[in-house]
């Protein structure tokens, strides 16, 4: 059985699996990675790969990456895992070389939305969004079966779009006023920071070190007026960011997936906010991914190696 390897590298651990055709994940191995330069994490993926090529299920085609950072999936060249500092990395080479399989990567959230391309929305619709909210928020925008990719690999950053909500509130994007600073992991642990002055009575602590919990947020927003505003700013951030690309590009549905949605919570605030006109065609609605959020990257990192061998990266 022809089999493709997954590897999905977040900001604290390597996911590796390997996946057959539909989409059913074999067996996986978890690696703890910490924040790593872009040679550490070549390293890794590299020894990782390895030791998990070791005992296949099957007989594995491919091997498929999904990361942080902007990369150019034609050329399997991956720029920067931080935007200060440009390294274009040969990775797909490099990892070719270590293993004797070709390989294919993109973006992670890129690699999601190919994921419910080839085996979630993608099975009813060659139009939709898949709009990631986690750490940072960002999109895979699917026209005509195709993933956008942009003229320099950085289409869908959606995140670094005006909220209208807090003019003057600054983003790691060099812009003022971003939904990502508003409505993503980072943004609403920064927002709670921020305002926990004008809050002396709330509830909410803030860890000392790493970030506050959207979660814990979200369930203290009925009673505790801080996250009572965090949540509804969110709310309102998102709605209006899911308003803006439903006009951009008429999609069938925007399949939301990440960390800071996947309760389910926030989806029926943002619900809530948007309008029917602007909303009347989109008949998928907007909803949670269906398939597993916890390996929606890997199963995306894997279905770049099953594109690229079809050539249809
Ligand atoms: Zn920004």
């Amino acid at each position: 059985m022809e089999t493709c390897i997954g590897m999905d590298l977040g900001g604290t651990k390597l996911l590796l699996g390997e996946v057959d055709e539909n989409g059913k994940i074999l067996r996986e191995m978890t690696v703890p990675s910490g924040a790593l330069s872009q040679q550490e994490a070549l390293v890794l993926m590299r020894e990782s790969l390895a030791a998990f090529l070791a005992q296949p299920v099957g007989s594995p085609a491919a091997v498929g990456i999904g990361l942080v950072g902007r990369v150019d999936s034609r050329s399997g060249t991956w720029f920067e895992i931080d935007r200060e500092r440009t390294e274009p990395t040969p990775l797909c080479r490099l990892i070719t070389e270590g293993s004797a399989l070709p390989c294919f990567a993109d973006n992670d959230v890129r690699s999601a939305a190919r994921a419910e391309l080839c085996f979630g929305e993608g099975q009813r619709s060659r139009d939709f969004v898949y709009l990631n909210v986690g750490t940072g928020i960002a999109a895979g925008i699917v026209i005509g079966g195709r993933l956008l990719r942009g003229a320099h690999c950085n289409a869908g950053e959606l995140g670094h779009s005006s909220s209208g909500l807090s003019p003057g509130l600054p983003c790691v994007c060099g812009r003022t006023d971003c939904v990502e600073a508003i409505a993503s992991g980072l943004g609403l642990d920064r927002c709670a920071r921020r305002l926990l002055p004008e809050y002396p009575e709330s509830a909410l602590s803030l860890p000392v070190e790493g970030r506050v919990s959207a979660g814990e947020i979200f369930r203290l927003s009925g009673e505790d007026p801080l996250c009572a505003r965090l949540t509804e700013q969110a709310a309102t951030a998102l709605a209006n960011l899911i308003m803006n690309v439903v006009r951009f590009c008429d999609p069938d549905c925007v399949v939301l997936g990440g960390g800071v949605v996947a309760d389910g919570f926030l989806l029926r605030r943002v619900k809530e906010k948007l309008g029917k006109h602007t909303m009347r065609f989109v008949s998928g609605g907007v909803r949670l991914t269906e398939l597993d959020g916890r390996r929606i990257g890997l199963l995306g990192a894997a279905c770049n190696a099953m594109e690229g061998m079809r050539g249809s990266l």
